[in-house]
Formats: structure tokens, sequence, C-alpha cells
């Protein structure tokens, strides 16, 4: 039988790692919602809605009609990446300077909803793994598995680091954790927090696991 299973947590607890693996071991379809949210990002950034100096959230409200994102699974890579308005933005959602901004973008509550719509179509061919912040809890509560992932602040920035650096952007350590620690602050202080961990989740910290552990570890609740 195919199901939901949902992955949420931090950022960079290796989440999309494990769904990816996951999905492609159980043949399910992978979304991830975070490139969702950093692709709206982008294109908030292109239309200068925002910058360090300014947020113009009602010209992005009212543009959001505009953003069409789709998924288009790449065979080479094993996994969908994300199009906005029909191009590639795989690479570009990834750099610290859309990080900086996609929490407050991802605050903005039209733009949730917009987002969980587009979650529940993607949603409607089962057999699914989704990673996000609230997928166990807003998007689909009736998720068959549900997993929350944490790692400490420290491990997470060092993968993100490592991730950033080998893409060639030019970062210091100090950048990423504190982009980091920031990012999670918005994420679960506003009250109305993406960020919740659903009853039923099961947690996994990662924070000594390896990948490979990690992905054996909820392989082995999938199939439970
Ligand atoms: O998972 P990732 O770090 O790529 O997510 C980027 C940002 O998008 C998060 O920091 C959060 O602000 C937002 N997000 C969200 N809800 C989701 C997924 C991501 O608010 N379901």
């Amino acid at each position: 039988k195919k199901i939901i299973i949902a992955i949420d947590g931090f950022s960079s607890t290796g989440k999309s790692t494990v769904a990816k693996q996951l999905a492609k071991k159980l043949g399910y379809v992978y979304v991830d919602t975070g490139a969702m949210y950093r692709a709206v990002t982008l294109y908030a950034m292109q239309h200068n809605f925002i910058s360090k100096e300014y947020f113009k959230k009602e010209k992005l409200i009212n543009s959001l009609a505009e953003i069409k994102l789709e998924f288009h699974f790449n065979t080479e890579k094993g996994f969908a990446e994300i199009y906005l308005n029909g191009k590639n933005v795989e690479n570009e959602i990834r750099t610290l300077s859309v990080s900086q901004f996609v929490s407050t973008i991802a605050a903005v509550p039209e733009v949730r909803k917009m987002q969980v719509k587009q979650q529940h179509e993607l949603g409607e061919k089962k057999g699914i793994v989704m990673d996000g912040r609230d997928i166990g809890t807003v998007v689909f509560p009736q998720a068959e598995l549900k997993i929350f992932m944490t790692a400490s602040a420290e491990t997470r920035a060092k993968r993100r680091f490592d991730e950033l650096i080998a893409k060639g952007e030019n970062v210091t350590f100090q950048e990423v954790i504190q982009n980091i620690e920031e990012r999670d602050k918005v994420d679960s202080s506003r009250k109305d927090s993406p960020l919740k961990k659903a009853e039923d989740a099961i947690v996994v910290d990662n924070s000594h696991l390896n990948p490979d552990e990690q992905f054996q570890k909820i392989l082995q609740l999938a199939k439970e």
C-alpha cells in the first residue's frame, strides 16, 4: 500500500537527503516544499519586491497568481527539480541571499495558503515523500508516517557551509550559522509558526547519525 510520508524539521537537518533516498527506494514522488518557498522568494527578489531595506508585501500578494511552480523529474539526478515560470531554478534558489529572505516570504499567510493548496494537489497521487516544516501538522495531518528531524545548529551549519563552499559561494561559517539561527528563530517564534512537531511524529536526531544510518532507520519505520 502506498502512503504519504511527511518529513518535518529545521533547515539542514538532512531532511531532503533522506526524503530523496526514501522516494527512490520506495518508488515514491518526492516533493521539497522548502524549494517552493525558495522559488517564491526568488521571484520576489527578481521583481524587486524584497531587499535588505524593504519588503513590498502587497505587491507580492497581488502577483501570486503570476507565479507558476512545477516539479520535473531529472532522470540523471534521480529527483524532481523545481521550475519557476518554466525555468529550472533548482540551483538559484539555494544561494545564501535567497536563504536570507525566505523566512520573511514564508511568513506571509497568502503565500502559505497558495503553497499548501498546491501541496495538496501534488499529494493526490499517493506514494509521496514531502519534506518541510508543516507537512505533518497542516498539509497532511493524515500522513501515515511522520518524521521530525532534529540536529544541533552546529551540525546543520557545518552541513550547509560545506554545500555552499562546494558550489563556490563566498561565505564564512559565521554567516552560515547566523543565518541558520536566525531562520530557526523566525520559523519558530511566530504565533503561526510553520514548524511544529505533530503529536504522532517520530523524532529522529541525526547529530550523530551518518546519512546511511539515518536512511536505514527511517526506511525501517516506513516499512512497519
Ligand atoms: O527546507 P529549506 O531550508 O529549504 O526551507 C527554506 C525556508 O522555507 C525555511 O527556512 C522556512 O522559512 C520556509 N518553509 C516553510 N514551510 C515549509 C518549508 C519551508 O515555511 N513547509
